[in-house]
């Protein structure tokens, strides 16, 4: 068979040769989505460097001597200082030098260089170099945490640690517990082929795409679409390198197995002895994870489906109907409820095949244009899927439907009543574990297109979400973007996901989605709701957010950190914690924060 290439020759790299490439299986695909993203990029493929980011407060030559040391106890080819043109690349093919997606200018984010460690050790003796030398480290697995600052480092000059290029192996997987344990460069393609591989009866489970690290997703708490989709909650067990280099293991692992074995109730039981403490490593720059145990499920007959909605104004009843079918646990998995522009953005055509003006897209030239579609001109589809066998999925189906059938004008559809181009079928392999790439689609939505995340959390009650929808909206419309929401529901709650779809190369909009994101985390939070997660230059707005009892938690965040990190030397800034070293610094971009983040940059003003 011949190389895949993309229309513009590009070469697709497959996960046969590299740890992040893309299967076999989905070889064509890759090419039609990679042709599909060029035919939208009129911005060049790489960027002329301005200069080379060194960590603060380090110089030149200073850098170099630290730097050829690092290279002569880890091997030249290991250690790369980051010198070259800047290159976004695409998902497949991702940079680990800065934020492929920018938001600020290019440059910034961007790394001095990146280490490629072994193992461990290797691990252990950079971590130790980074608090001898001062210079801040950033640990990526894969880097593909896109719409989230993805490979970027928040303090520009940082030495990325890139886990994923030589820690990428699947350590065990144990057929009988249910469960593996992997390295940071394990990508959710390569387990799930794997499992393919060796016949065995277990799903993943994966988010929309499935080129991310199983262990990195998980600590940034992605969520994924089976009843296994709460990654975190379904992590057992880690080992992490502290800023200081010391090695632990968290769970059952802290207690040594037989004769120096991994302990053989390390991927059984979640907690140890004593305070649970994984949590702290989620979401924090407190360790840096080598090695990560995951649940996995075991396989099971399943069945997703389609309801759409007709009316806008529904959007309230429909959460109510989901809340009490979440609770009692009938819907089987995290299911989506979006609104209909999604079933445009999903064909992966752009928006000007239906509108050439600016602003946000009207509503009757959506509905125009979802008539036109299978969904036909409704408001809000929700896909959902159920597990067990033909019984069970059928008593829960009467259930659902019934209780959806309440709204009046809702559908029901399965997926062999839809086309086989449609959505649905590329849904319901991700809600039975199965990785796939067909949500890059929406990214052709404009020419060049980044996107950010804003994710609030609500509760699952009509009136709380649609608060937040309706300041989302208002702000969407005041900043001049579509409004690309899809609501996920675990139970109590849902993680109101709004895409801001945006053109890296215009400035303008890069600066609109700016103030649009700093504007819904100050609006929402003065109603109550805040983010589980966000990008890179909005974390400290975020985490400021959090300001019960005078910010009773970053305190208490802050006084992990220094106790941990001395030197402050492990990613600081991410999650909104830095490390004494920086804080107070002019580091942190706060609400009222009033620098263009384009012109002025994003580090104080030495
Ligand atoms: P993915 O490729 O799965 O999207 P990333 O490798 O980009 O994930 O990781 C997401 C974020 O989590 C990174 O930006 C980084 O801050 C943090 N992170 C990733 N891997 C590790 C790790 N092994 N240890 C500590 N932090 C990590």
């Amino acid at each position: 068979m011949s190389t895949p290439t993309s229309t513009t020759g590009a070469v697709i790299p497959n996960l046969n040769s590299v740890y992040s490439g893309v299967p076999t299986r989905l070889a064509n695909e890759a090419v039609a989505a990679k042709s599909r993203l060029d035919s939208q990029r009129t911005v060049r493929e790489s960027s002329v460097r301005k200069t080379v980011s060194l960590p603060p407060g380090i110089g030149k030559e200073q850098f170099e001597r630290a730097i050829n040391e690092l290279k002569s106890s880890l091997g030249r080819e290991n250690v790369e200082i980051n010198d070259k043109p800047l290159v976004d690349g695409w998902y497949m093919q991702h940079p680990n030098t800065h934020d492929a997606y920018h938001i600020a200018d290019q440059e910034d984010l961007t790394s001095s260089a990146a280490v490629y460690p072994a193992d461990t050790a290797e691990v252990q003796l950079i971590v130790h170099w980074a608090n001898k030398h001062k210079i801040p480290v950033y640990p990526i697995s894969m880097g593909r945490n896109i719409g989230y600052g993805g490979a970027g480092c928040r303090v520009r000059g940082s030495v990325i640690i890139d886990l994923g290029r030589r820690m990428n192996k699947i350590l065990n997987i144990d057929a009988d517990n249910a469960s593996c344990l992997v390295q940071p460069g394990v990508s959710y393609f390569a387990l799930y082929e794997e499992i393919q591989k060796r016949k065995l009866p277990l799903w993943i489970d994966c988010p929309d795409l499935g080129g991310g690290s199983v262990l990195g997703n998980a600590i940034d708490r992605g969520v994924g679409y089976t009843p296994y989709g709460d990654h975190f909650a379904n992590h057992c067990g880690m080992e992490l390198v502290l800023p200081t280099g010391e090695l632990l293991r968290t769970g059952m692992g802290a207690m040594p197995g037989k004769d120096g074995a991994d302990n053989p109730t390390w991927q059984s039981f979640q907690a140890a002895y004593g305070p649970y403490i994984d949590g702290i490593f989620s979401q924090s720059n407190y360790g840096i994870v080598t090695q990560m145990g995951f649940w996995l499920m075991p396989e099971t007959g399943h069945q997703s489906y389609m309801i759409t909605f007709k009316h806008e104004e529904d959007f309230e009843h429909i959460v109510e109907a989901i809340r009490p079918l979440a609770q009692k646990r009938i819907l089987g998995n995290i299911p989506q409820l979006r609104h209909v522009i999604q079933e445009l953005a999903v064909t992966g055509k752009p928006r000007s095949t239906w509108y050439k003006g600016k602003g946000k897209m009207p509503r009757e030239v959506i509905r125009e244009a979802a008539s036109k579609l299978p969904c036909g001109d409704v408001s809000w589809v929700f896909y959902g899927t159920q597990y067990g066998d033909q019984a069970t999925i059928n008593s829960q189906l009467k259930i659902i439907q019934e209780a959806f059938g309440k709204i009046q004008g809702s559908k029901f559809m399965l997926p062999n009543d839809l086309p086989p181009d449609h959505y649905i079928h590329s849904r319901a392999q991700v809600c039975s574990g199965v990785p796939v790439l067909r949500e890059l689609d929406w990214l052709n939505w404009v020419p060049n297109a980044a996107h950010l995340f804003f994710s609030p959390i609500s509760p699952t009650k009509g009136k709380d979400a649609k608060a937040i929808h309706s300041v989302i909206t208002k702000l969407h419309t005041k900043w001049g973007f579509d409004v690309l929401p899809t609501i996920c529901i675990a139970s109590r709650e849902g993680h109101y996901i709004s895409n801001i779809v945006y053109n890296r190369a215009d400035e303008d909009e890069k600066r609109r989605a700016t103030g649009l994101m700093r504007e819904m985390i100050n609006e929402s939070a003065k109603l109550g709701y805040g983010e589980y997660r966000t990008h890179l230059l909005f974390a400290d707005q975020v985490a400021e957010t959090y300001s019960w009892n005078n910010g009773a938690l970053r305190r208490f965040n802050e006084s992990i950190k220094d106790a941990l990190d001395p030197n402050s030397i492990l990613a600081p800034g991410r999650n909104g914690i830095w490390g004494q070293r920086f804080r107070g610094k002019g580091w942190e971009i706060l609400k009222g924060d009033q620098r263009d983040m384009l012109k002025d940059g994003v580090a104080p003003k030495l």
